[in-house]
Formats: structure tokens, C-alpha cells, sequence
């Protein structure tokens, strides 16, 4: 029979040859274009040139992948990537991976993997705290993205205001249970507002003010529309740092609106919320404490690989009232609170140790590394913007974080402009830039995601808009 594990000696071999090429790439990721062509037929016969009916040699199989994720991949470890808050990744939390992979603990029940659960405890009470909220009553869970996250707060509201919505269903309700966000928000609450049962008409999408934050007076007043209709408010999503412009909307407010109105107040600080690391800047998201519950994408601006995010909430029971299960198979662990076991506690059921990936950088670095990477990337920001209005571009967005919303007179408001600049600079190959409408016209946004972007980048990024601008 084969052997799965190979050897000893062959171990060594592959992770040599690997660590060569993953080595160049992490080095040398600046000598790639940003975003390559790529020819769909091309990929698609690439990714079907291994056949499973023979076997193939080791080196040439793992060749095959990490030339075709050099080939045909958008580089977010590029510092010339100013997207979506994908990052580069900090090297030590791919050796959290790996570590992973070969211990491959089982998180969902505590007593399968005691050290890797009581780690990641150690980091939900540690950004909890961070974020402002009580060590003592501070729970939350690893979730796999901020999809789950959000999915996770849409449960524990509907639990915490509706205590018999998962044995009786929603149909049991006699009022409609409605969701309030702005229209800037992600999408991803629609998708939770769906997979509740809710029904995405469950969610009020409120208008934004001129800094694209939601507008707390018409929040009110739907509000107060809806209780007189005969609709149940029960949850406000607040974003701190929305997807389309960085836009954070005013957390305190928020919090006063769900006081009066007895609602659950959920922060969506998938990428803002990084901003807690910096000294300095921490303040943009004042309010968020109030929150009853944050969902943070540690794979966005704490520079961790995908499928890392955090739930957080101050009701220390919510999480366990919403996913509690009785099971005859799985090992029981006594006292449930002090000792939670995860699946009991959360969507997921086997758990993978993904808190490694934060844990190694922080513990290594320590919340002061965070700090001077995070804000360092503000101040890139700051500079970015700077930059842009000296070389004649305007600013369409108001926000702290580093995500900017620009266009210039030349584009004469022409979407379609817009969007053939930006094709033309992805082309190039020296940045990767989108496009995001701001109150109705379509501009250039640019993100610093990755901690290693300088000014020098910067003036590449100014240069490369510049030239094509002419065009
Ligand atoms: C990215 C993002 C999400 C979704 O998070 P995923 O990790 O992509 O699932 C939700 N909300 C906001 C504000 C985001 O920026």
C-alpha cells in the first residue's frame, strides 16, 4: 500500500522544494504584475492538465499549483494591490497553517484539544477587552469570515429578543422581526437576514448622510414607522469601516437609538475595526463598546490568511443559548460556561485552529507591533490622499481609515471613463485599484491594505493614473 506519509527524508525534499518557490514569491512578489491577463481557456485547461488516473511525481504536482497561483492570481501581497482589504499575509501566521495542518487538533468539543481552545479563549478575551468590552463577561467565538460573523450576530439578537425562535421558528412570531442597517452596509446581513428565515424584506436599509454613514434621524423615524405598522425592531448593524468607503458610522448614536428602543446593536468592523490596534487613531471608532456585539475580520487588516474573523459579544450567555444542542455522540465537559465546548457555541461544528494565525504575530510582536503596522497604514492613507490633490485628483469620500474614493475633472463624471481608467491601470499591471459609486458617480478607490505599500508605491500608484488618465 502506499504510504501517506511518504518519508522522512522525502519530507525534507518537498518542503525544500517548496519552501524555494514560496520563498521567491514572498520576497520577489513585486517583480509580478499586480494582476495578470489571464486567458480563461488557459486557466481552465491548466487546472485540468493533471489527470487523477495516473500518478505524478511530487515536485511536478507541486510545481503545477504554485506556478499557477503566480499565474493566474490577483497579488494581494503585492504592495501595489490597493483592493479589498485582502492582505498580505505576515509570514509567521503561515507557519501557524502548517503547524496546524500536521497537529490537526479538534476544537469542537473542549477535551479533544484543551491547549488550542483555551488559546483561542485567550484571544476573544483579549480583543474583547481591547475593544472596550468587560473581561469578565466578554465572550465570542473564531468564526470563518465575516459572513459567518454577521450570520452569528443576526442568531444571538434573534435569540436574545425572541427567546423561543429556535424551537418555535420564525413563523411562530407574531410580528415581523426587522433589521436595520444602512445602505452602505455589506451585504452579507441580507444574507443572514435569508438564511434565518427572516427574508432579506426583513432588513430596512436606511439612506446615508453626505459622509456615507447612516443617517441616525431616518433610522429613528423608520423605527418609530415600523412599531406603529406593527413590525418588532430588534437589531441595528452598525458598520465601522463600510466595504464601498471606509465610512464608520456614529457608533454612540446608534447605541443611544438601541437604548430607547430596546434592540441589539451589532458593530460590523470587518476591516475598520483593525484601527483599535493603533494608539493613535483607536478613537475613530469611539461607541463601539456599546455594542452588544463586533464582528472583526482578522483576515483583513490584522494581516492573516483567509477564513479568520471574530465574533465578540458582552452577554457572556448568548452565544450558548443560541447553540446549544443535546448530542448522545459527542464527549461531554461538565461545566458548560466555564468550559464551553465550541460546536455547542457557535455555527460551526468541527473546528479548525485558526486563532494560531493570531496568535503567533501578537504574541510575538505584541499589540505595540499591531500599532505601528496599523498606523502606519492610516498614515500611508493620509499621505495617499495628499498626494492625489496635489497631482489634481478630487476626494469623494470622508473617512479616517485608509480607503479613498477619488476621480478628476478630466473624467468629466463619466462612469464609463472611470471604469476604463481603472481597466487600464489593472492592465498595467503596476497597481490594482476598483471602482466604488459615491452618491451616484462612479470613482477610483484606493485601499492600503498591506504594511509593506511606501511612498515610493505611492508615487508608482500616482504616476500610473497619471499616464493613463491621458490616455
Ligand atoms: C469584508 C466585509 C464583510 C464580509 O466579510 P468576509 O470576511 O468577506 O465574509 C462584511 N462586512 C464588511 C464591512 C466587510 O468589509
Amino acid at each position: 500500500m502506499i504510504d501517506f506519509d511518504i518519508n522522512s527524508s522525502e519530507r525534507k525534499r518537498i518542503l525544500d522544494f517548496v519552501h524555494v518557490s514560496l520563498e521567491e514569491f514572498y520576497q520577489h512578489t513585486n517583480r509580478l504584475p499586480v494582476a495578470p491577463i489571464v486567458d480563461e481557456e488557459e486557466v481552465k485547461n491548466y487546472a485540468k492538465s493533471l489527470s487523477f488516473d495516473t500518478s505524478n511525481g511530487m515536485e511536478k504536482v507541486l510545481s503545477m499549483v504554485t506556478e499557477g497561483l503566480q499565474k493566474y492570481a490577483v497579488h494581494t501581497a503585492h504592495s501595489g494591490y490597493y483592493g479589498l482589504y485582502n492582505p498580505r499575509i505576515n509570514y509567521l501566521s503561515s507557519i501557524a497553517d502548517y503547524i496546524t495542518a500536521i497537529f490537526n487538533p479538534q476544537l469542537a468539543a473542549w477535551s479533544h484539544a484543551p491547549f488550542a481552545n483555551e488559546i483561542e479563549r485567550h484571544l476573544v478575551e483579549s480583543f474583547g477587552v481591547k475593544l472596550g468590552f468587560d473581561k469578565s463577561s466578554c465572550d465570542g467565538t473564531f468564526c470563518t469570515a465575516g459572513a459567518e460573523s454577521n450570520l452569528t450576530a443576526v442568531q444571538c439578537a434573534l435569540n436574545h429578543h425572541f427567546p423561543n425562535v429556535f424551537t418555535k421558528g420564525v413563523l411562530s412570531l407574531p410580528k415581523r422581526p426587522l433589521i436595520y442597517c444602512s445602505s452602505e452596509s455589506h451585504h452579507s446581513i441580507v444574507k443572514a437576514a435569508r438564511t434565518t428565515g427572516l427574508g432579506s424584506d426583513s432588513v430596512r436599509s436606511i439612506a446615508v448622510t453626505d459622509d456615507l454613514s447612516i443617517n441616525c434621524n431616518l433610522l429613528k423615524e423608520q423605527i418609530e414607522r415600523d412599531i406603529a405598522d406593527g413590525y418588532e425592531p430588534f437589531l441595528v448593524v452598525g458598520t465601522a469601516g463600510t466595504t464601498g468607503s471606509g465610512a464608520i458610522d456614529n457608533l454612540e448614536m446608534l447605541a443611544d437609538i438601541c437604548d430607547i428602543y430596546n434592540m441589539w446593536m451589532h458593530t460590523d468592523a470587518a476591516f475598520g475595526g483593525g484601527a483599535i490596534a493603533s494608539g493613535k487613531y483607536a478613537k475613530i471608532l469611539k461607541g463601539i463598546e456599546r455594542s452588544n456585539s463586533i464582528m472583526l475580520d482578522l483576515h483583513k487588516w490584522f494581516s492573516v490568511p483567509m477564513a479568520t474573523s471574530l465574533f465578540l459579544t458582552n452577554d457572556p450567555a448568548i452565544l450558548f443559548k443560541t447553540f446549544n444542542i443535546k448530542t448522545s455522540y459527542m464527549p461531554v465537559d461538565g461545566d458548560q460556561v466555564a468550559r464551553v465546548d465550541p460546536y455547542l457555541h457557535s455555527i460551526q461544528w468541527s473546528r479548525r485552529f485558526n486563532g494560531l494565525r493570531i496568535f503567533l504575530p501578537l504574541a510575538v510582536f505584541g499589540w505595540s507591533g499591531y500599532d505601528e503596522v496599523i498606523t502606519y497604514q492610516i498614515e500611508m492613507g493620509n499621505q495617499l490622499r495628499e498626494m492625489l490633490i496635489e497631482d489634481g485628483w478630487e476626494i469623494r469620500n470622508d473617512t479616517q481609515l485608509p480607503v479613498i474614493c477619488f476621480s478628476h475633472a478630466q473624467l468629466a463624471g463619466d462612469d464609463d471613463k472611470v471604469s476604463k481608467l481603472v481597466d487600464d491601470v489593472i492592465a498595467s499591471g503596476q497597481a490594482w485599484v476598483s471602482t466604488y459609486p459615491v452618491h451616484g458617480a462612479l470613482t477610483i478607490r484606493a485601499c492600503i491594505t498591506n504594511y509593506k505599500t511606501t511612498t515610493e508605491d505611492l508615487k508608482n500608484l500616482i504616476n500610473t493614473l497619471k499616464s493613463n488618465l491621458k490616455n
